[in-house]
């Protein structure tokens, strides 16, 4: 495959792998984070809009039977106008007042109450059952207040069959609009457990029916207790009467749950019914989802973290090596000087710089004297320890960055001295021997003084390229005046022609 050689070179990068390593896992994270978030919505709006539609079941089905049951109650109302109706015997009248509703089977007991709250018509019985109602919330309405309409009384258990049920009751007035008395037909609360029953809203969901005024008519699931507790003032409460409908989330005064309640007035009565699925369970599925693509990323992510770091290490060990690898093989095993491979590479681009900027370069060839002597007497490894010694030498002679010491051959060393004159040189050059005269190796008897080199120098800007040619014959002559001396190259700043003989300068 062709890669753009920029892009080929990033990829080797190490730097390029350990930003890899961050921005990838950074970016799983962030589009997994928003996937996540994405399902939880639709976990809470699915949960939104099944709670909207079981309340709307719910709250039509008991709407509709409210309904009928007030039918039945001004059905009453109109018949107890009836002409002649105080000449039928007791089971007449009770068939023409109550007709066949009465025997609906959620009904728990329909009656008219005189105005003393004493049952005188009751559809469940003939004669009228005995019972006296005056202490009862709906009595007590109907009496002081002439215009009620349908009256939806507390939660209570009734005196005449011991079931717990609601009351519907209209009242009836005289002739003369004074009260009357009233009619009342109840719904058992089993009508509700039923209804409810058949919804399944999970362990903690809860369906609530709720009076006007706070007092909780029934709760599914269905506990006696509930039934009657008044939770007027509570948040969840307040907020049912403001809002009149639509749905939130709070906690439960009941039970500390949080849950998502959805609720409703049913029809125009004052009731509230509401919905309430617990927040846990509607995130539930979610949640056990979150989970398992949280694991994964996350694992993905620690992969991609360790797989890129590691990549990066390798490609920077990898660098590493190879550095080294260059530097090796341009280092002088013996010594630790440069070899003769650094040392040309070094000297063409000195060369190439002294011809660009006319600074002067220059150059120390240096040779140990007689030096296979010291391999015949001492032996070779004796002749390593002060070669070794030699390089020590050479490297103390010079102090600038730019200076370069090399091992050239067996016992020969070059100095290249960039930006330095021939008088400089000559000033290294001096060193040297200075140095080489302190040498010694005790252990074998080779004393101070008695190792010497031979210098050939040559100095230039033009003609820079056969500058060592020139330092090579100047040790020559350096040889072959005596050894222990440096003798310079005098071409330096001369045009060829005019090149001066070598001259000695020291030893
Ligand atoms: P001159 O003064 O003319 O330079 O005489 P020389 O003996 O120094 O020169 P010659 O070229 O005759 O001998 C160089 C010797 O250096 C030969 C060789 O044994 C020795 N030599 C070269 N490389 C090494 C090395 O790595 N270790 C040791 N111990 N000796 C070496
Ligand atoms: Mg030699
Ligand atoms: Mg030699």
């Amino acid at each position: 495959m062709f890669l753009p050689p920029r892009f080929a070179r990033r990829l080797r990068s190490a730097r390029t792998w350990i930003a890899f390593s961050v921005l990838a896992p950074v970016g799983m994270l962030v589009v997994s984070g928003l996937m996540l978030l994405d399902m939880r919505r639709d976990a809470w709006d699915k949960a939104s809009q099944t709670s909207r539609n079981l309340l709307q079941v719910i709250e039509r089905d008991i709407a509709r039977n409210v309904e009928i049951i007030d039918l039945t109650l001004q059905a009453v109302q109109d018949n107890l106008r009836a002409p002649g109706l105080g000449q039928l015997d007791g089971a007449m009248r009770q068939l023409v007042l109550f007709d066949r509703a009465a025997t609906a089977r959620d009904l728990g007991v329909m009656f008219v109450l005189d105005e003393h709250a004493d049952i005188i018509e009751d559809a469940g019985a003939s004669p009228p059952r005995k019972a006296h109602y005056g202490d009862r919330d709906y009595f007590q309405a109907h009496k002081a207040n002439r215009h009620l309409g349908l009256f939806v009384g507390q939660p209570v258990v009734s005196r005449l069959t011991g079931e717990r049920m609601i009351n519907f009751s209209r009242r009836i007035d005289k002739p003369d609009g004074s009260f009357g008395g009233l009619v009342l037909g109840s719904l058992k609360l089993s009508y509700f457990a039923r209804l409810f029953d058949q919804i399944g809203l999970g362990s903690d969901g809860a369906i609530n029916l709720y009076l006007r005024d706070g007092t909780r008519i029934t709760r599914h699931p269905y506990l006696e207790a509930d039934v009657g507790v008044n939770i007027a003032g509570s948040r969840t409460f307040d907020r049912f009467v403001k809002e009149g409908s639509g749905s939130f989330v709070e906690t439960s005064v009941r039970d500390g749950v949080r849950r998502l309640y959805t609720f409703s007035r049913v029809g125009e009565l004052p009731l509230i019914l509401n919905v309430a699925l617990s927040v846990d369970e509607v995130e539930a599925g979610w949640r056990a989802k979150a989970v398992v693509i949280g694991s994964v990323v996350l694992v993905l992510c620690g992969l991609t973290v360790a797989l890129s770091l590691l990549f990066g290490r390798e490609l920077q060990r990898r660098g590493a090596m190879q550095a080294e690898l260059v530097r090796l093989s341009e280092t002088d095993t013996l010594t630790g000087l440069a070899n003769r491979r650094r040392f040309e590479e070094a000297y063409r681009r000195a060369c190439a710089d002294a011809e660009r900027t006319g600074k002067p370069l220059s150059l120390l060839v240096v040779d140990a004297d007689h030096f296979k002597r010291y391999n015949d007497l001492y032996g070779h490894s004796v002749g390593d320890e002060l070669l070794m010694g030699l390089a020590r030498c050479l490297s103390a002679s010079i102090d600038k960055p730019d200076n370069l010491a090399c091992r050239v051959g067996g016992e020969e060393f070059v100095l290249l001295l960039p930006d330095t004159d021939e008088d400089g040189a000559r000033r290294v050059a001096s060193e040297v021997h200075a140095q080489v005269r302190n040498l010694a190796i005790g252990a074998v008897g080779i004393g101070a003084g008695t190792v010497t080199v031979s210098i050939g120098l040559a100095s230039g800007i033009a003609d820079a390229a056969d500058l060592y040619g020139h330092a090579d014959a100047a040790l020559y002559e350096a040889k072959a005046g005596g050894r222990n001396q440096t003798r310079c190259a005098a071409f330096a700043y001369a045009p060829v022609i005019n090149r001066q003989p070598l001259r000695v300068v020291g030893g």
